[in-house]
Protein backbone atom coordinates (compact mmCIF):
# COMPACT_ATOMS: atom_id res chain seq x y z
CA UNK A 1 0.00 0.00 0.00
CA UNK A 2 1.52 3.46 -1.16
CA UNK A 3 1.29 6.36 1.70
CA UNK A 4 -1.15 7.90 -0.35
CA UNK A 5 -2.96 5.11 -0.33
CA UNK A 6 -2.95 5.04 3.63
CA UNK A 7 -3.73 8.46 4.19
CA UNK A 8 -6.62 8.20 2.39
CA UNK A 9 -7.54 5.64 4.53
CA UNK A 10 -7.30 7.32 7.76
CA UNK A 11 -8.86 10.54 6.08
CA UNK A 12 -12.01 8.02 4.85
CA UNK A 13 -12.09 6.75 8.57
CA UNK A 14 -12.13 9.28 10.39
CA UNK A 15 -15.04 11.13 8.09
CA UNK A 16 -17.12 7.84 8.75
CA UNK A 17 -16.49 7.60 11.80
CA UNK A 18 -15.86 10.85 13.46
CA UNK A 19 -14.07 10.34 17.15
CA UNK A 20 -15.36 13.20 18.82
CA UNK A 21 -19.37 14.22 17.79
CA UNK A 22 -21.55 16.04 19.66
CA UNK A 23 -22.52 19.39 21.86
CA UNK A 24 -21.03 20.60 24.89
CA UNK A 25 -22.90 22.59 27.59
CA UNK A 26 -22.08 24.34 30.50
CA UNK A 27 -19.86 26.54 31.82
CA UNK A 28 -16.37 27.34 30.14
CA UNK A 29 -17.78 26.05 26.61
CA UNK A 30 -16.97 27.97 24.03
CA UNK A 31 -19.48 27.36 20.77
CA UNK A 32 -18.02 28.76 17.49
CA UNK A 33 -20.12 28.31 14.04
CA UNK A 34 -17.81 28.69 11.09
CA UNK A 35 -18.72 28.05 7.30
CA UNK A 36 -16.94 27.45 3.79
CA UNK A 37 -19.14 28.17 1.84
CA UNK A 38 -16.96 27.83 -1.58
CA UNK A 39 -17.75 23.53 -0.62
CA UNK A 40 -20.59 24.05 2.03
CA UNK A 41 -18.62 22.99 4.77
CA UNK A 42 -20.41 23.58 8.32
CA UNK A 43 -18.43 23.05 11.78
CA UNK A 44 -19.87 23.70 15.16
CA UNK A 45 -16.64 23.40 17.40
CA UNK A 46 -17.19 23.37 21.05
CA UNK A 47 -14.36 23.76 23.39
CA UNK A 48 -14.47 23.44 27.31
CA UNK A 49 -11.57 25.10 28.48
CA UNK A 50 -10.61 24.94 31.82
CA UNK A 51 -7.55 25.49 33.95
CA UNK A 52 -5.03 26.41 30.84
CA UNK A 53 -6.62 23.10 29.29
CA UNK A 54 -8.51 21.77 26.74
CA UNK A 55 -10.93 19.49 29.00
CA UNK A 56 -13.21 18.90 26.32
CA UNK A 57 -13.62 19.17 22.41
CA UNK A 58 -16.14 18.19 20.03
CA UNK A 59 -18.05 18.79 17.26
CA UNK A 60 -21.04 18.83 15.08
CA UNK A 61 -21.55 19.40 11.19
CA UNK A 62 -21.72 18.69 7.77
CA UNK A 63 -19.56 18.65 4.53
CA UNK A 64 -17.15 17.04 2.76
CA UNK A 65 -14.75 14.33 3.79
CA UNK A 66 -11.68 16.79 4.28
CA UNK A 67 -13.57 19.23 6.31
CA UNK A 68 -15.26 15.99 8.35
CA UNK A 69 -12.15 14.08 8.88
CA UNK A 70 -10.29 17.37 9.49
CA UNK A 71 -12.68 18.08 12.53
CA UNK A 72 -12.66 14.44 13.72
CA UNK A 73 -8.53 14.17 13.69
CA UNK A 74 -7.84 17.58 15.56
CA UNK A 75 -10.78 16.83 18.36
CA UNK A 76 -9.20 13.79 18.77
CA UNK A 77 -5.40 14.70 18.92
CA UNK A 78 -6.29 18.01 21.16
CA UNK A 79 -8.17 16.74 23.98
CA UNK A 80 -6.58 16.91 27.38
CA UNK A 81 -4.06 19.12 25.80
CA UNK A 82 -2.95 22.25 27.63
CA UNK A 83 -3.83 25.70 25.56
CA UNK A 84 -0.44 26.65 24.71
CA UNK A 85 -0.18 23.28 23.32
CA UNK A 86 -3.38 22.87 21.41
CA UNK A 87 -1.88 25.98 19.54
CA UNK A 88 1.50 24.86 18.77
CA UNK A 89 -0.21 21.36 17.14
CA UNK A 90 -2.71 24.43 15.50
CA UNK A 91 0.17 26.05 14.16
CA UNK A 92 2.11 23.18 13.01
CA UNK A 93 -1.14 21.88 11.07
CA UNK A 94 -1.75 25.38 9.40
CA UNK A 95 1.94 25.08 8.10
CA UNK A 96 1.39 21.39 6.93
CA UNK A 97 -1.57 22.95 4.77
CA UNK A 98 0.28 26.02 3.60
CA UNK A 99 3.15 23.59 2.35
CA UNK A 100 5.81 24.10 4.48
CA UNK A 101 8.20 21.66 5.48
CA UNK A 102 7.66 20.01 9.04
CA UNK A 103 10.41 18.28 10.91
CA UNK A 104 10.38 14.75 12.42
CA UNK A 105 9.00 15.59 15.56
CA UNK A 106 6.30 17.87 13.83
CA UNK A 107 4.79 15.69 11.79
CA UNK A 108 4.75 13.08 15.03
CA UNK A 109 2.47 16.51 17.18
CA UNK A 110 -0.16 16.07 14.32
CA UNK A 111 -1.08 12.24 14.98
CA UNK A 112 -3.51 11.22 12.20
CA UNK A 113 -3.82 14.48 10.69
CA UNK A 114 -0.54 14.10 8.99
CA UNK A 115 -2.51 12.41 6.46
CA UNK A 116 -4.42 15.46 5.17
CA UNK A 117 -0.72 16.30 4.04
CA UNK A 118 -1.49 16.28 0.39
CA UNK A 119 -4.15 18.84 0.80
CA UNK A 120 -1.64 21.65 0.47
CA UNK A 121 -1.46 20.69 -3.22
CA UNK A 122 -4.99 21.23 -3.79
CA UNK A 123 -5.91 25.11 -2.66
CA UNK A 124 -9.18 24.65 -3.18
CA UNK A 125 -9.70 22.32 -0.57
CA UNK A 126 -7.39 23.82 2.04
CA UNK A 127 -10.45 25.54 3.48
CA UNK A 128 -12.06 22.42 4.13
CA UNK A 129 -8.77 21.19 5.79
CA UNK A 130 -8.44 24.42 7.97
CA UNK A 131 -12.39 24.97 8.74
CA UNK A 132 -12.21 23.31 12.56
CA UNK A 133 -8.25 24.49 12.74
CA UNK A 134 -9.75 28.35 12.11
CA UNK A 135 -12.86 27.40 14.79
CA UNK A 136 -10.39 26.09 17.15
CA UNK A 137 -7.99 29.65 16.94
CA UNK A 138 -11.26 31.62 17.31
CA UNK A 139 -12.18 29.98 20.46
CA UNK A 140 -9.14 30.55 21.67
CA UNK A 141 -8.68 33.73 20.81
CA UNK A 142 -12.48 34.66 22.31
CA UNK A 143 -11.68 33.28 25.60
CA UNK A 144 -8.99 35.19 26.05
CA UNK A 145 -10.38 38.76 25.63
ZN1 LIG B 1 -15.07 20.86 1.84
Amino acid sequence: MSLDDLYRQVILDHAQHPRARGVLNGDHVIAVDLKNPTCGDHITLYVRLQDGNVQDIRFTGEGCSISQASASMMTDLLKGQSVGEAERIKNIFLKMIQGEALTEAEEEALGDAIALKGVAQFPARIKCATLAWKALEQGISEQSV
